[in-house]
């Protein structure tokens, strides 16, 4: 059955969502007090880039199931349902997640109640976020609607946000009471009813699922980090290390890729939030604090590498390839390339960078770093010392390498990623240094 959604937060996990639940039959407003934002995205200018998402916003958008604007009050007012899609970064000084967003739209929602409705938090939010939110709304709305509060928490990944919407593991919700059940199975039906399995639980649980999920996810990649360190020392391999695991059904290969550590606007962030939960409770979650030490080493081995080789990186070129947390975005946010930039800055390299999609969002956060942009990774590697890798996009595994030699000054290679051919590079005469590999 069609039912009236709205989302307020219109960023990535609230437009992806919205416009899946477009594509589900419901009928769908996304809210931003961004209205550039939502000006772009009336025009079909998508705020982000995301494989198969331009498609379905422009379709829906003319069909008239997916709506946009700024006005609050009245997603909340058309709506039964509302989702609350907004950000929950880190709080610099606590490393807690800042819930100043989410408040403000608990707030908005009770100021503009006009009859039953649930509130979803669709947003990363710490245990206990679902029963403030719950009393936020109470005192706003003067208690005089009923209303729902539920936890649904998001696990859609970046470059495969559509699909993992429409197609997920699980959809975790928590609800307290039957009333809020009934509305959140309506919601999902269209999944549900396609094999997709409803897990729910209570509201706490529903909350730390998303987090437990995500540190978890977080702990194998610097798991397999921590042995590549080791199979570098003792000379083992660890791409065949991880694929000797990962057959192992209880362990699957999953997110077992050595690298040059995890990025982005989800687990760095994660992580330091369930740290902090975790301290605030007085119960120190000492696998996750290694976690999170690993990682930011992980982060600083380009660099330590490429001083390795080349002793002195003043005045050396190197070439970045890969700009973006992971392929397939835009999205920048805690990217491992930012460590290795501002490093080579510092110590006096000249910088040729490519990314496929990730070059304009980089400039927004690194404006000031003198860093040459190029527009292909050939024109990158023109001159270049060295070439380091550090997102892997398909298009840098299947790169011309004699054309790369000719087009280098230098002959070092360092793939953060261990994705690159190195037999076929080494074969032409250029240095090959991977992850936990030869
Ligand atoms: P985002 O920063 O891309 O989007 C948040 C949006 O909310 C922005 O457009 C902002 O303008 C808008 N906003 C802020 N205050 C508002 C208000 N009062 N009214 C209306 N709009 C408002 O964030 P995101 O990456 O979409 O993440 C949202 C949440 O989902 C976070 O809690 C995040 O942890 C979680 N999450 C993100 C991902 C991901 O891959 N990005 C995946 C799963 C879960």
């Amino acid at each position: 059955m069609r039912m009236k959604v709205a989302f307020i937060g219109t960023g990535y996990v609230g437009l992806v969502t919205g416009t899946c639940m477009a594509e589900m039959g419901h009928e769908v407003i996304c809210v931003d007090i961004d209205a550039k934002k939502i000006a772009g995205l009336k025009k079909g200018i998508l705020p982000i880039y995301e494989p198969g998402l331009d498609v379905l916003v422009k379709k829906y958008y003319k069909q008239g199931t997916l709506a946009f604007t700024t006005s609050i009050c009245d997603a909340v007012q058309s709506s039964e349902v509302v989702f609350s899609a907004v950000g929950t970064p880190e709080h610099k000084a606590t490393g807690a997640a800042d819930l100043q967003y989410v408040r403000e739209v608990a707030r908005q929602f009770g100021q503009h109640l006009n009859g039953y409705k649930v509130f979803v938090n669709k947003s990363t939010v710490p245990v206990g976020t679902g029963e403030e939110v719950r009393q936020i709304i109470a005192t706003e709305s003067g208690r005089e609607y009923e209303f729902d509060v539920v936890s649904n928490p998001e696990f859609l990944r970046e470059g495969s946000a559509v699909k993992d919407f429409l197609e997920p593991d699980r959809i975790a919700i928590g609800v307290e009471n039957e009333r809020a059940r009934k509305v959140m199975e309506e919601v999902y039906e269209p999944l549900t009813s396609r094999g997709y399995p409803l897990f729910v639980t209570n509201i706490k649980s529903a909350e730390i699922i998303k987090y437990a999920s995500n540190s978890f996810l977080a702990t194998k990649i610097s798991f397999i980090n921590d042995i590549a360190n080791i199979c570098e020392l003792v000379g083992a391999d660890v791409k065949d290390v991880a694929r000797g695991m990962g057959l192992d059904n209880r362990i699957g290969p999953k997110f077992l890729r050595a690298g040059v550590g995890y990025g982005g606007a989800c687990f760095p962030k994660d992580v330091k939030a369930l740290l902090t939960t975790s301290k605030d409770l007085k119960r120190p979650l000492r696998i996750l604090e290694a976690v999170e030490a690993v990682n930011e080493d992980q982060k600083t081995i380009p660099f330590k590498v490429l001083k390795k080789h080349f002793k002195s990186l003043k005045g050396k070129t190197i070439a970045v390839w890969g700009l973006a947390f992971k392929p397939e975005t835009d999205d920048v946010r805690e990217a491992p390339s930012f460590v290795l930039l501002r490093s080579l800055a510092k110590a006096g390299a000249k910088i040729r960078a490519y990314d496929p999609v990730a070059i304009p969002n980089t400039k927004a956060y690194l404006g000031k770093l003198p860093v040459t942009y190029t527009k292909d990774a050939m024109l990158a590697v023109k001159g270049a010392d060295a070439v380091v890798l550090l997102t892997e996009w398909k298009e840098f595994q299947s790169v011309d390498w004699g054309q790369v030699k000719r087009a280098m000054k230098g002959d070092f290679v360092f793939d953060g990623r261990n994705i690159l051919p190195h037999a076929e590079i080494e074969s032409l005469g250029l240095i090959y240094k991977g992850i936990g590999t030869r």
